[in-house]
């Protein structure tokens, strides 16, 4: 899972949207002076689901308790004295387009607060639901509640119901694996070198909501509502080992914790715990606090000061699949029809080797799109479990990179689940992303010009095994060399992109077929008799060329000029002066 941005005030738009765009996270969280309408147009474009929260005078009893000055008798609360509040921050995120709001900021977190507090949370989701935004609810501190969740537990109860989320904050210090696994505070001495690799680790400051959903199932709510991390970084965690740094991960600039083996810098911690966060399905999003400073104290939290450490911190976020793994294994019968088809067909999907704890992400069948085709040079007697062994082992990867294998008898193993996000058009600046919709497909040996040729067998095999798929799949994949989706490759060599290339010629219908199919597109815009579509046709042409869209009208004469509409602008000429075609606005 990648981490977000948790943007508190917009100091630089262009450098947040490149993180938008680049990152794409699952979820990012603004304070009200926190973003625009163009940034939360790009996180639509890309995907990310947005929280809002409202800074307000609540805010106080944040400072008192962090300052541990408990106050104490705190203001009393009730959901009419918070009706005012709900409703300003409902209606906000509805006319913003938030997808979900959130409400009081760690406050009421312990005891019978969570009481009273329930009840303001529950009326804050009913407000939600009636302006169409979800609610992001309890917001509470790392390590709180402190004790139990019984109190909360109605409000626990109907998030589950409807599909409301959990906002709960973690951070450590000095670093992020502090109070996790072996890293733990005992009697006055502690331990810090366990690099936390159990991907089910339980922490008392991060990941501790996996101690609190543990919690909740004890309690009896049923279905259990799924978590966002609402904040995280490094903090003022008592007690903690050493004496720096202070509160926020800057602090750690320039001291012995700026880089601490072996949990490495600041963004190989986030990498990590982002990384923890990738186990958990339920886990819908998480953001790191520290985009922009409302408050000087916020400064040493900020990812966007320092454009080199924060390219740091992308890089580290892009080697992780973006949501958690949510698995979606072969769907069932997937192998028995395959080897109707293909009789030579062979399943290693379970038994290839694999890492010890790394796994792919996996995807839906809708999201598959296109096979790549890919050699691996070197012998072409090279087996699946050889290239498995050089991926795992040399790579650090998964597992195999590739879906498919067909060796130079034309047998046809299965490496991967087609629902499997393998490694093998990835790109440094987008790792993952290409992978997402494409099926590798291998071929052993070298088949650049002047090597080796895929065999006869090898043909046949290929020439059974795309159209099958664009059968099983219901739609015609796209078919395509590794070379055409990543720069800088050969593969898979000019011997393969031939067999590609005829495959295409054989799958695709010709161009004049598409023309045809054009053509009844505009026949089809309007009910009433459509717009006809000469091809190569002088006006629509050069509304193409202008990007002018799609038209609006017929092509009609008025006096001298012949002319169209179209959506941004219309086409006119002098009849007959095709070359001289201009265009006139509608206003
Ligand atoms: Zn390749």
């Amino acid at each position: 899972m990648r981490i977000g941005p948790h943007a508190n005030n917009l100091p630089d738009e262009q450098k947040l949207l490149i993180y938008i765009e680049t990152v794409r996270p699952p979820l990012a969280k603004f304070l009200l002076g926190g973003f625009n309408r163009k940034v939360l147009d790009a996180c639509k474009a890309n995907g990310v689901a947005t929280v809002l929260r409202v800074y307000t005078d609540d805010q106080a009893l944040l400072r008192s308790a962090l300052g541990g000055v408990r106050r104490k008798t705190k203001p009393a609360i009730s959901v009419r004295a918070a009706a005012p509040f709900i409703d300003t921050v409902t209606a906000l995120a509805a006319e913003h387009g938030f997808t979900y709001v959130e409400g009081y900021n760690e406050v009421y977190q312990t005891g019978s607060e969570l009481v009273r507090y329930a009840e303001f949370d529950i009326a804050l989701m009913k407000q939600a639901e009636q302006r169409g935004v979800k609610a992001m609810i309890g917001s509470f501190s790392t390590g709180n509640p402190p004790d139990s969740w019984a109190g909360y537990v109605p409000a626990l109860r109907y998030a589950g119901q409807q599909g409301h989320v959990i906002g709960l904050h973690e951070y450590s210090a000095p670093v992020m694996q502090y109070g996790v696994g072996e890293n733990q505070w005992r009697g006055g001495a502690y331990t810090l070198s366990d690099p936390v690799t159990d991907p089910q680790a339980l922490g008392w400051w991060t990941l501790r909501y996996r101690r609190a959903r543990a919690e909740w199932q004890t309690l009896g709510v049923n279905p259990l509502p799924n978590i966002a991390i609402t904040e995280s970084g490094i903090d003022d965690i008592q007690p903690r080992p050493g004496g720096t740094p202070g509160r926020g991960w800057r602090t750690t600039l320039g001291t012995e914790w700026e880089y601490k083996a072996p949990f490495g810098s600041w963004a190989d911690q986030m990498r990590w715990y982002a990384w923890q966060l990738t186990q958990d399905p339920y886990v819908i999003g998480a953001v790191s606090f520290g985009w922009g400073a409302l408050d000087p104290a916020w400064m040493n939290f900020r990812d966007d000061v320092d454009e080199g450490l924060l390219k740091v911190f992308m890089a580290a976020q892009l080697t992780l699949p973006r949501d958690s793994v949510n698995p979606q294994p072969q769907p069932s019968g997937f192998f028995a029809e395959l080897k109707k088809a293909i009789p030579n067909v062979v399943d290693l999907t379970g038994s290839l080797p694999r890492h010890q704890t790394l796994r792919y992400a996996t995807r839906s069948l809708a999201q598959i799109n296109e096979i790549s085709g890919h050699h691996t040079t070197g012998p072409t007697t090279y087996t699946p479990q050889q290239c498995a062994v050089q991926h795992v082992e040399v790579n650090g990867w998964p597992g195999i990179g590739y879906t498919f294998w067909i060796d130079r008898a034309g047998i046809l193993y299965c490496c991967n689940d087609i629902t499997t996000v393998s490694y093998h058009v990835g790109t440094t600046a987008l790792p993952g992303d290409e992978n997402l919709p494409a099926i590798g497909l291998a071929y052993p040996g070298d088949y650049r010009k002047g090597h080796d040729t895929p065999t006869p067998e090898q043909r046949a095999t290929t020439a059974r095994l795309v159209p099958w798929l664009n059968t099983y799949l219901g739609k015609t994949l796209l078919l395509r060399g590794h070379r055409d989706v990543a720069g800088g490759t050969e593969c898979p060599g000019e011997n393969l992109m031939a067999l590609i290339t005829e495959l295409n010629q054989q799958i695709s219908p010709p161009p004049a077929n598409l023309e045809t199919l054009r053509n009844a597109a505009w026949n089809a815009l309007y009910p009433a008799g459509g717009i006809a579509y000469v091809p190569g046709h002088a006006l629509p042409k050069f509304a193409k060329e202008q990007k002018l869209g799609l038209p609006t009208t017929g092509e009609f004469t008025q006096g001298p000029w012949t002319a169209q509409g179209f959506r941004d602008g219309i086409v006119y000429a002098v009849t007959g002066k095709w070359d001289d075609l201009k265009v006139l606005g509608w206003f």
